[in-house]
Formats: structure tokens, C-alpha cells, sequence
């Protein structure tokens, strides 16, 4: 997510718009991964803004993340129709932030199933307006406000199949609260959204970088060959190991600021020469190192504002006991009693209100 601003208004004036008849080369570059895999790695000032990605299985294809702009998505769009006829089934939307959604029109509108985990429905048209602050144009917001939200949503995973090619897309803390990764055990890939930025600097601005190190670790764990980033160019193990490390180094550098009372701007200019030291090279640098510090040092501190998660599948279920009582048309339901999880017995009418199931065999009474 960088140069925002700019990027949403070139993806506002071009969802309007017909494509151009000489399209020109699309804004990213495919490269084959495996056996029907591939990562449509966007370049860091591109419109596209992001990486995707794209598996075609046996019936189908699945896509991973859409893009910052329309434009880009039509164009991926196209490249996998060069390379299959088969549907889009599915697109997982690995996190919430613009640069990876803004293109979900595009393919539910080729008919695919859109999925994400819960919070990525409950953040995308809220959370994505906040890159613009009150300077907000009213084309813009309007465009953040109608985004194509997920048609399916999970809490901890879900499991695609393309006929017999099985991908499995699980949830990992530490980039935003409600990322995903998407793993093809059969080729050894990871889709990992921005839980990975390849040789770049990541945004934190939603970060718990605490439950990213490990998440990184977790990761590592699926014993990948490639793992595909957010952003940058597709990596191995070595290279998430290097994220994970910019992660380290980066609340170590601020923890050490903070003990010996540096605070605010003070903090930043202390650490700053470190991570410019080491990380100077990566991209996104310029845009995103000062404030990776700030909003570290607001995590270390407690005082990191990060969006406030979606209800959970788990807690909204209501507990609805089932009773195999039989009441009769016109006759009064007697009150009852249940046991409670503790052994207890809790009484309960039916006519109450209470949430009592029951059979009836002669229409209401
Ligand atoms: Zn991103």
C-alpha cells in the first residue's frame, strides 16, 4: 500500500472506462511457480500495487488477491483466460487493505466466489478509507464505500478443491488481524499476502509485529520451496527468514530507544541510522521506515490503535438447547427444566422467550 493516493485515483477514473483496444503490456509479470501455478508479481510503482496470483486446478482457477486497480485485474483476468478457458471459481482476498482487493469486481463479475477471513468483510469499506484522512474525494470514498466485499468468510481457514487439486487457505496473526495465506501443497507454493514482503519494507500500520515473528516462524514451517510475498519478488525460507528478522531487529532497535527515554520524533531519529543501515536497500524504504518505527514504538508502548476484529462465527452462535417436548394445538406449554453446563438445572418456559426449541406435531398452540 504506497503511493496511494495517486494509484486509487488512476483505479477510480479506469473502472469507469472501457478498456483501451491496444491495451498495453499488463503492469505486472507472470511467472510460473509450478505444475498451473503462478504470481503476478506487481512492480513497486505500478498501477497493479500489489502482487497476485493465480492456481488452475482440474475443474477451475482460483486467484489470489485482485490487484489496486481494476485496470490490473481485467488484465490478469485476461492473461489466465490466454492460459485456460476454464472458470474462476474462486478469489481469496488475503487481507483487507486496498492494494489487494480493489480489483474483486472485476472477477465476481467473471463469476467467481469471492472468500477472506471475517474481518477482511467486516474492515474492507471502513479500514481503506483511513489512507486518506479527511482529504478524502468524494469519487474516492464512494469507490471504498461500494468495493466488492467477500461472498464467503472464515474464521481460521477454509480448504478450495479444483476438482482433486486441494488448496488450503489458513489465517495468521500479525499483519492486520485478519490475513490469510494460501498453500498448494502440490507444487510447494505459499500465497502468503503481505504476511511477506520479499526485500521490502511492510506497512504496520494494522501490525501486531509480536504475533507476526512467530506467524513467520509457522510459515516457514509448511517447508515451501517458494513462498510469494505482498510484495517483491517470489522467495524461499532464507528470504522470509530475512523478513522475519527485519521484524526483530526493527522492535529490538525501538525497545532499546524506549529504555534509554527517547520518545516521538527523539525516537525515530535514534533509530532510523540503524535500520537504515541494514535495510537501506530494501524498497518501500523511504515511504515506509519512520513510520514502521512510530507504530512500534506505539505497539511496545500499548497505545497502537488497530481495527477492532469482526464477531466471530464462534461467539455469535447462539446456544439454542433442543427439547423433545410435544405440545398440543391450544394446549399451554408446561414449564421445564435443563441441565446447564455446570450440572445445574435451569428452568425455562416456553412461553417466555426463552430460546427453546421444540417439536410441535399440531401446529401452534
Ligand atoms: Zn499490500
Amino acid at each position: 500500500m504506497r503511493k496511494t493516493l495517486r494509484a486509487v485515483l488512476a483505479a477510480v477514473a479506469l473502472c469507469g472506462m472501457a478498456m483501451a483496444a491496444n491495451a498495453p503490456a499488463p503492469d505486472f509479470k507472470l511467472e510460473k511457480l509450478g505444475e498451473g501455478v503462478w504470481a503476478a508479481i506487481g512492480s513497486d510503482s505500478g498501477k497493479a500495487g500489489a502482487n497476485a496470483g493465480f492456481v488452475v486446478g482440474e475443474d477451475g482457477v482460483a486467484v489470489i488477491d485482485t490487484f489496486e486497480d481494476p485496470g490490473a485485474a481485467k488484465d490478469l483476468l485476461a492473461e489466465i483466460r490466454k492460459i485456460t478457458p476454464m472458470p474462476v471459481r474462486f478469489v481469496v482476498n488475503t487481507h483487507y487493505h486496498l492494494d489487494h482487493v480493489n480489483g474483486n469486481d472485476v472477477f465476481a463479475a467473471a463469476g467467481a466466489t469471492i472468500l477472506a477471513q471475517r474481518n477482511v468483510r467486516a474492515w474492507m469499506r471502513t479500514e481503506n478509507l483511513k489512507w486518506w484522512g479527511d482529504k478524502i474525494k468524494p469519487e474516492v470514498k464512494a469507490r471504498v464505500e461500494s468495493l466488492k466485499l467477500p461472498d464467503v468468510v472464515y474464521d481460521q481457514g477454509v480448504d478450495l478443491y479444483l476438482g482433486s487439486r486441494k488448496i488450503e487457505v489458513r489465517s495468521y496473526p500479525g499483519h492486520t488481524g485478519g490475513d490469510s495465506i494460501v498453500y498448494v501443497q502440490d507444487a510447494g507454493v505459499v500465497f502468503c499476502g503481505d504476511l511477506f514482503w520479499n526485500r521490502h519494507i511492510p506497512n504496520l500500520i494494522d501490525a501486531t509485529t509480536k504475533a507476526w515473528i512467530s506467524t513467520m516462524d509457522t510459515l516457514v514451517g509448511y517447508g515451501a520451496g517458494k513462498f510469494v510475498p505482498g510484495h517483491g519478488e517470489p522467495g524461499t525460507a532464507l528470504d522470509m527468514k530475512a523478513f522475519q528478522q527485519y521484524l526483530v531487529d526493527l522492535r529490538a532497535a525501538v525497545a532499546q530507544a524506549q529504555s534509554a527515554g527517547t520518545r516521538e520524533d527523539a525516537l525515530v531519529q535514534a533509530v532510523l541510522p540503524q535500520m537504515q543501515a541494514k535495510y537501506n536497500s530494501w524498497g518501500y524504504f523511504k515511504e515506509f521506515a519512520k513510520s514502521n518505527i512510530q507504530q512500534t514504538a506505539e505497539e511496545l508502548a500499548g497505545t497502537k490503535r488497530r481495527p477492532q476484529p469482526a464477531e466471530s462465527a464462534t461467539s455469535a452462535t447462539p446456544t439454542v438447547p433442543y427439547l423433545p417436548l410435544k405440545v398440543r394445538l391450544g394446549e399451554k406449554a408446561p414449564d421445564f427444566s435443563l441441565p446447564a453446563t455446570d450440572g445445574s438445572m435451569v428452568r425455562l418456559s416456553a412461553f417466555q422467550g426463552h430460546p427453546v426449541l421444540l417439536d410441535i406435531y399440531e401446529g401452534f398452540w
